[in-house]
Parts: C-alpha cells; sequence; structure tokens
C-alpha cells in the first residue's frame, strides 16, 4: 500500500485491514513515497516513515518498506513493485491504492510493464467516485470499506487551527506528532 502518509491515519488503516481480509493477504507492506512527482510532502520522509511505522507497529501482518524513501529522486511504482517482487520470490503482490491514485493510473510510467506486476486494488471513500480506467491487460478490483472520511489533508488543517485529532490517527502517532510539534505551520 503506497501513500505520503503526511500523516498515517485510520483510513489507511482500515483499507490496509479490509483488503488483507477480502484478499487473504499474508502481509500489508506500507510503501510511504519518498518524492512523489504528483504531490509535495508537508513533512520529511524520515517523520512520515517514523509515524507510519508506529501506526502499524502493533499488527504481525502490517510491515514498513523504505524501498521509495531510500531511493534518490523520483519513484515510480512500476520500480517499486520491480524491487517487491525480488524481495519476496514467488509471491502473488497486490497493489492497494484508494480510488483518487488508481483513477490516475494510466499517467504512470511503463504502463506495460506494470500490469503484469500485481493485482491492483483501488479502495472506496466517501466523497471519492471510483472510476477504474479500462485496460484488458490489468487486474483490477474495487473494494468499498467502511466510510471513514479521514484525509490526511485534513488532519494537518485541523492540527494547524489546533483541533484535535486524537481517534483519527493512532494515538502513538498523536503523541509523535505533539513530541515533534508537527504540522503546526512553522517546520
Ligand atoms: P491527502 O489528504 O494529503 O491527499 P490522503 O489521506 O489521501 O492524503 P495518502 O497518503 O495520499 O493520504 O493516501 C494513500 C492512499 O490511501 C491513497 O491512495 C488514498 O486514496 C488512500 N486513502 C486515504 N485515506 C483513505 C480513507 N479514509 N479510506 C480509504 N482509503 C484512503
Ligand atoms: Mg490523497
Amino acid at each position: 500500500m503506497g501513500g505520503t502518509f503526511d500523516p498515517i491515519h485510520n483510513g489507511h488503516l482500515v483499507a490496509a485491514s479490509e483488503v488483507a481480509d477480502a484478499f487473504a493477504l499474508d502481509e500489508v507492506i506500507f510503501v510511504p513515497t519518498g518524492e512523489p512527482w504528483h504531490k509535495n510532502p508537508v513533512m520529511s520522509a524520515e517523520h512520515r516513515y517514523l509515524m507510519t511505522v508506529i501506526a502499524t507497529a502493533a499488527n504481525p501482518r502490517f510491515t514498513v518498506s523504505r524501498v521509495e524513501i531510500d531511493r534518490p529522486g523520483t519513484t515510480y511504482t512500476v520500480d517499486t513493485l520491480t524491487q517487491i517482487a525480488k524481495d519476496h520470490p514467488g509471491a502473488d503482490l497486490f497493489f492497494i491504492s484508494g480510488a483518487d491514485a488508481i483513477a490516475q493510473i494510466l499517467a504512470w510510467k511503463d504502463l506495460d510493464k506494470l500490469w503484469p506486476l500485481a493485482t491492483f486494488i483501488g479502495v472506496t471513500r466517501p466523497g471519492h467516485k471510483l472510476q477504474l480506467p479500462e485496460v484488458p491487460e490489468a487486474s483490477m478490483s474495487i473494494l468499498e470499506v467502511p466510510a471513514l472520511a479521514i484525509s490526511s489533508s485534513d488532519v494537518r488543517d485541523r492540527i494547524s487551527d489546533g483541533k484535535p485529532v486524537w481517534y483519527l490517527v493512532p494515538d502513538g502517532v498523536v503523541q509523535y506528532i505533539g513530541k515533534h510539534k508537527l504540522y503546526r505551520g512553522e517546520n
């Protein structure tokens, strides 16, 4: 599951848990983006990585990968999936992503190399209508997850407005954000 995770919130975690259950996955690897070409993260990769580790630490099936963070320059999904396939020989890979990202899929790099690498799972959330692109050579599925109208941008806005984010993001992440004074508009 790729994302900026700026910060990770309970919507991400519910989506991951639902997909893991529906597709009987052994493991969900969270892959925080390094420098996404389509959006600029507010926080450094290290802060986003550590918050993702804190949020997923208690779940034995959740892990976090540094593959995109440690690769210099722009990162592409095709390169990430190729690397993960190399690291997990013989594994059946699923790429989990939100409705918004799946809808943009046709703008991605090396599409013909991308499709054979994984099954693409688009999760829906309120306010995002999911329209899967029609790609005959691709394996894609939609999964509706329980309505969690949470987004990282809302979480960031709430923090800069001095509003609470308890129960929207995991407790440890709320504490990490407070400890490092993140998203207050100063850093
Ligand atoms: P932002 O508000 O900055 O766009 P985000 O909440 O969408 O952040 P991302 O890190 O961009 O977070 O999300 C990673 C993936 O998780 C995206 O594909 C996104 O669509 C999906 N996602 C985010 N929030 C939810 C949610 N509440 N329910 C289901 N999927 C979600
Ligand atoms: Mg988003």
